[in-house]
């Protein structure tokens, strides 16, 4: 078994004490057993889970996991914290707000020999897999990915980090991608902004990634993909029933990583892709703010 603990007890980290405390029966994610959480607020046990200081969470033996769900401002440095400590560390997207950052963590990941996971709940979507589905094996000429959502909480980046989920989706539909061009639109007086990113596959075609934020505005993905004989222009998934919540997906795939049933290639792959997009983002970041 693996203890864990779980740092900030907000959307996210909530969700994962509460699957952690009901594991999905005969899956990997019985082999966690949450032994408290960390949260900067004195709230004293929640559901039968004790609150414990970062140094305890840090130095219990009895803590071989840690949780990171804090804004994404904070997770670099808690990350670290925990792998220093020689525990494995599962960090809600994305890992760290800059690309050299998230280099020198899986570095020390692999120095300390524990498992350093990025959630990614994104890729266990019904959307998403109907995606997978109709993009594979097709040749894509051009292509939009348009997100819209309220305004962006304060410490939680900028929007090519704040959004990686969109990026990853790209990038798992239709390879490895370079950026050829990024702008930003921001009326900071009314919490508005916007970055258009324009991409490029492999074989140069051109793929655009929008990230709009703003009071007001739904969160919704427009897309618009043109193939050799057709477009899709709408997300529809057919509805799926029953199904396991996105999170306790991740803690099965963490419990799976935990306990040896991933394959080495299987982690580098992802470990590649993980660093890929968040190079991306960092090139866009850098060319929004020239
Ligand atoms: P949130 O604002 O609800 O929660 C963040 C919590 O962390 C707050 O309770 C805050 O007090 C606490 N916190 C911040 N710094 C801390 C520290 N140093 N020590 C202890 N606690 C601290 O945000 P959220 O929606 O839960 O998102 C958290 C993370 O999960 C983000 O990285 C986000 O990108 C990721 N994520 C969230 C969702 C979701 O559906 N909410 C989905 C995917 C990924």
């Amino acid at each position: 078994m693996f203890g864990a603990v779980v740092v900030g007890l907000g959307v996210a980290g909530s969700v994962r004490i509460r699957d952690m405390l009901a594991p999905l029966p005969g899956s990997a994610a019985e082999k966690l057993t949450v032994k408290g959480f960390v949260s900067r607020r004195s709230m004293g046990a929640q559901e039968g889970v004790e609150q414990l200081s970062m140094s305890e969470a840090l130095n219990r033996d009895d803590v071989s996991a840690a949780f990171v769900c804090t804004e994404n401002e904070s997770h670099e440095e808690a990350v670290r914290q925990f792998l220093e400590a020689g525990k494995h560390v599962c960090v809600e997207y994305p890992m760290t707000l800059s690309y050299k950052a998230a280099v020198e963590l899986w570095d020390l990941a692999e120095e300390k020999g524990v498992i350093l996971h990025e959630e990614h709940i994104e890729l266990f979507t019904a959307d998403f897999k109907w995606l997978k589905e109709k993009v594979e094996g097709q040749k894509l000429q051009e292509g939009v990915l348009h997100f819209t959502g309220g305004s962006l909480k304060p410490r939680f980046g900028f929007l090519a980090f704040s959004g990686i989920a969109r990026l990853t989706w790209l990038v798992e539909l239709f390879g490895e991608l370079s950026v050829h061009r990024a702008t930003l639109e921001e009326d900071q007086s009314n919490n508005y902004s916007k970055m258009t990113a324009h991409l490029l596959t492999a074989d140069n075609r051109p793929l655009t990634w929008i990230e709009e934020r703003g009071p007001g505005l739904p969160r919704a993905k427009k897309i618009n993909f043109k193939f050799e004989s057709f477009a899709l222009t709408e997300l529809s998934p057919p509805a799926s029933r029953g199904a396991v919540g996105l999170f306790m997906q991740d803690l099965v795939l963490f419990g799976a990583k935990l306990t040896g049933q991933v394959s080495a290639e299987e982690l580098q792959t992802e470990k590649r892709r993980v660093q890929h997009c968040l190079n991306l983002a960092q090139t866009i970041q850098d060319l929004c703010q020239k």
